[in-house]
């Protein structure tokens, strides 16, 4: 467990984000709502709904104003699903304006299911967004819509992928969650799907994160088995770290076109390399996926404190970010919510 000894404002005015574990924290995440226009099954139960309020745009960019001060370099917007978030141009717009400590634009990301990309593709790179990453979990319409419960889906989807590519907010990438025995048979068609599309393809391990309980270790597809599939028919090249702590394990193919990769926070963790925090749609800070507390940010700056004191909060609470996720092993707990109220 982290220590939370506390933080003196000494330190704290050295003004960077560490750990106790002594690792720097230079990436955000941040939900604009826990609403959801997919109910994907491995993810919702179906039945739950939005459960947490949402901000003001001004007070989201009041508090990422505070992080960016505190050597925030990259913030992706997430959610549930950020598309449908009311302001959120006017969100990004602010955000392209914000510099980081060394005078720099953020590198601005967003994760979205696509389904409203079509239209707001353009747009979002007009107002400032570099990049986005898409969720697809099936690259044949039937499987796509079974998972996702949504007619005619795959189709918005494919559509969003597509103009997302044509206004330049690259490298386009593809999220995919792999489940046994539900979508494994899609991995050597995502293969091919990256190369046509010429998308990235990034396969990531199911987590113990849903709002049901499906999760078991046996239902993980770990990254291992997704070398050995695609590599049987398309031989899998790895390509080198392009930054300490990159979270994708990254191959092209022999002839180098393409890009596909693994993310293995269940068979091969990362944490000793993280670098993120979160902040939910409510404005509490999460320092880890499966933390069992939160930090109710957003509740200081109601009761009035001032950015002075609200920065001494969020360095504090990172100092305590924990070690690491303790997924499989006994006494594992989940965390008091589930990954589309946390934000992705
Ligand atoms: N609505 C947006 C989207 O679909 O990308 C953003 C939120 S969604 C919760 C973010 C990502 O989390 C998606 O790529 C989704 O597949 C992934 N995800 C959801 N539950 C997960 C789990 N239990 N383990 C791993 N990834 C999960």
């Amino acid at each position: 467990m982290a220590s939370t000894s506390p933080v003196t404002l000494s330190q704290s005015s050295a003004r960077r984000l560490v750990d106790s574990h002594g690792r720097v924290i230079h990436d955000l995440r941040v939900s604009v709502t826990d609403r959801c226009n997919y109910k994907c099954v491995y993810c919702r139960t179906g039945e739950l709904g939005a459960q947490y309020p949402e901000l003001r745009i001004e007070e989201y960019l009041r508090l990422i104003k505070l992080f960016v001060s505190l050597g925030i370099e990259k913030v992706r917007i997430t959610g549930g699903e950020p598309l449908l978030r009311r302001g959120l141009i006017e969100l990004i717009e602010s955000l392209a304006r914000m510099r980081t400590l060394k005078g720099e634009p953020l590198d601005l990301a967003m994760t979205t299911n696509g389904h409203l990309l079509e239209n707001l593709a353009g747009p979002l790179k007009a107002a400032g967004l570099n990049r986005v990453t898409v969720s697809m979990d099936a690259v044949d319409a039937p499987t796509f819509e079974r998972i996702t419960r949504v007619p005619g889906s795959f189709k918005n989807v494919l559509a969003g992928i597509r103009a997302a590519r044509t206004a330049g907010l690259a490298p386009v990438k593809i999220n995919c969650v792999l489940l046994r025995g539900f979508n494994d048979d899609q991995i050597e068609a995502f293969a091919r799907f990256a190369r046509e599309e010429d998308v990235v393809v990034r396969f990531i391990e199911f987590m113990p994160l849903e709002e049901g309980r499906l999760w078991t270790p046996e239902i993980v597809v770990p990254l291992v088995e997704i070398v050995d599939c695609i590599g049987r028919d398309m031989p899998l090249v790895p390509l080198p770290p392009r930054e300490a702590g990159e979270t994708a394990r990254r191959y092209t193919f022999q002839d180098g076109v393409g890009e596909i990769g693994i993310i293995a926070p269940v068979s091969q963790a990362f944490c000793g390399a993280c670098s993120r925090v979160r902040l939910t749609s409510d404005g509490k800070i999460r320092t880890c996926l499966f933390s069992q507390v939160e930090h109710d940010l957003y509740g200081r700056m109601r009761a009035g404190a001032d950015d002075a004191s609200l920065s001494d909060y969020i360095v504090q609470t990172i100092y305590g970010k924990e070690a690491r996720h303790h997924i499989g092993e006994p006494g594992f707990l989940k965390p008091s919510r589930s990954m589309v109220h946390i934000g992705g």
